[in-house]
């Protein structure tokens, strides 16, 4: 299985510390406010790529903090005279129920930055220690960037060429402009606690380096974040790891590539900025992960509505072929003699799998697997039309799962999906009571009855009473639709 680790710039096999297990971390959100679609695309892609290993049989442990004390916490509390506390609070609650209705798997262990304050003082202490840090005179504490050769290797960055290139903070604290702040004296009104520097609280780099040492322990398999985070971010997390503890902090580091609208770039000035939320409340959840993941999740994504509404067609095109398929199945079995149809499509359900895997293997490459899935529709509808009524059980229903599966190592739930459109109503029953002489109690069986007394109506030509039913069909919200296995009722589309 190849992994492209962007240390080395190159995919490389996947060769996990302790056979068959996986520990990663993934850098969490700073809770100030809602998460954008861009961090959404970046948790959405190692939700994936978690999945995809477990699915390989791997034994996955999954970090990831919240950032809950930070500059722009305690600015966003100020604005709204509240404690920095609670805005972190909100926003964590928030940050984890949009995950939830994204889809996104839960990480087995979520630091929050406040809660480890001891396990950051620890290894800030061995890094001055050590000489790789050191107290400044206002109370600050930062890393010396010159202590560590090896600064600048993760980003590929030269320290002396980074100085005539990029804007550096003036702070004549720091021995060096690109030294980093590992814990920051207190200001007047800000979160603190006691340390052996005076009052104060961690630097962002730090928290993650600590919690990686404490819960996952180092050297980890896999460090994933935005590519926007490898520098400085990632670059400083390894370099106090190297020097604190004398071992890499990961093995491969994994980036997600830059989301974009409409091929800009995102951002609340140009009025084309987008929370999670917002875009979750207007589309299902496995609409915007399909279309998500038919971008490499280290391309850059383009993203725009249009593209979500096409996503929604594909979206719907696979559910009602599972649908079709399991009624296939239901409504006409038939057991044991292979046609030649029936070896077509199982042959093609095993190819699939196969490919499936293979695109996957190669950097998860989810864009190959969603072209493979969509393949298999293709030879699943044309089986369906080829057949009509004449479906083998068995190959039917394996197919069914087939695609089930395998949408479901995305994370696209296409049975849950599928069932958003059942849950028949109850108004059927009066329905098929009137036009069909039903005396009995259950929607699904009116349903039955209706499509039946449809069908003798338009075979005499009654054509009054059969538009009668598809109208009274309509007001509840439903239609019918003719399947090469028979007519059935699903929910109208909006
Ligand atoms: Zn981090």
């Amino acid at each position: 299985m190849l992994v492209y680790n962007s240390q080395v710039h190159r995919k490389q096999e996947l060769e996990p510390i302790e056979p068959g297990k996986i520990r990663m971390y993934v850098c969490g959100p700073t809770v100030y406010d809602q998460i954008h679609i861009g961090n959404a695309r970046t948790f959405l892609s190692f939700d994936v790529i978690r999945r995809y290993l477990m699915y390989k049989g791997y034994e996955v442990t999954f970090a990831q903090n919240l950032t809950d004390v930070d500059d722009k916490i305690i600015n966003r509390a100020n604005e709204q005279g509240r404690s920095a506390a609670e805005v972190a609070t909100e926003y964590s609650e928030k940050f984890i129920e949009q995950m939830h209705r994204f889809g996104i798997l839960d990480p087995d262990i979520r630091p929050r930055a406040t809660r480890e304050i001891e396990a950051m003082q620890e290894m800030i202490s061995l890094l001055i220690d050590q000489g790789n840090a050191y107290e400044a005179a206002n109370g600050d504490v930062y890393f010396s960037v010159r202590s560590d050769h090896a600064y600048g290797v993760l980003s590929g960055r030269d320290l002396d060429q980074l100085r005539a290139g990029e804007r550096v903070e003036v702070n004549d604290q720091k021995r060096d402009p690109f030294d980093f702040a590992l814990w920051k004296a207190a200001k007047p009104g800000e979160p603190s606690w006691p340390s052996p520097w005076g009052e104060g609280r961690p630097g962002w780099h730090t928290e993650c380096c600590a919690m990686i040492h404490r819960y996952l322990g180092t050297p980890i398999d896999i460090h994933g974040g935005g590519a926007d985070l490898v520098f400085p971010h990632h670059e400083n997390e390894t370099a106090q790891a190297m020097c604190a503890w004398h071992a890499p902090l990961a093995n491969v580091w994994m980036h997600a590539g830059m989301l974009q609208i409409n091929e800009e770039k995102m951002s609340k000035s140009l009025g084309n900025f987008y929370t999670l939320k917002e875009v979750l409340d207007r589309y299902p959840a496995n609409a915007v992960r399909l279309l998500m993941l038919q971008t490499h999740y280290r391309a850059p994504l383009d993203f725009s509505f249009d593209r979500l509404d096409g996503a929604v067609s594909s979206l719907e095109r696979l559910t009602t072929c599972v649908q079709n398929l399991r009624w296939a199945a239901e409504s006409a079995p038939q057991d044991g003699v292979l046609s030649d149809a029936d070896r077509v499509l199982g042959a093609a359900v095993d190819a699939a799998e196969q490919e499936f895997v293979q695109s996957m293997d190669d950097d998860f490459n989810t864009a190959g697997g969603l072209a493979v899935v969509f393949g298999l529709v293709t030879s699943c509808n044309k089986y369906l039309s080829e057949a009509a009524g004449q479906t083998e059980t068995a190959v039917t229903l394996r197919a069914a799962d087939a695609l089930v599966e395998l949408c479901q190592v995305l994370g696209i739930e296409l049975e849950a999906e599928a069932k958003k459109g059942e849950g028949l109503p109850h108004e059927l029953v009066d329905l098929a009571a009137k036009y069909a002489s039903y005396d009995g109690d259950d929607p699904a069986e009116a349903a039955n009855t209706l499509l039946e007394a449809r069908q003798t109506a338009r075979s005499q030509k009654n054509w009054g009473v059969a538009d009668a039913i598809r109208d009274g069909i309509a007001e509840l919200g439903l239609m019918v639709e003719d399947t090469p296995a028979g007519a059935r009722l699903r929910a109208k589309k909006d």
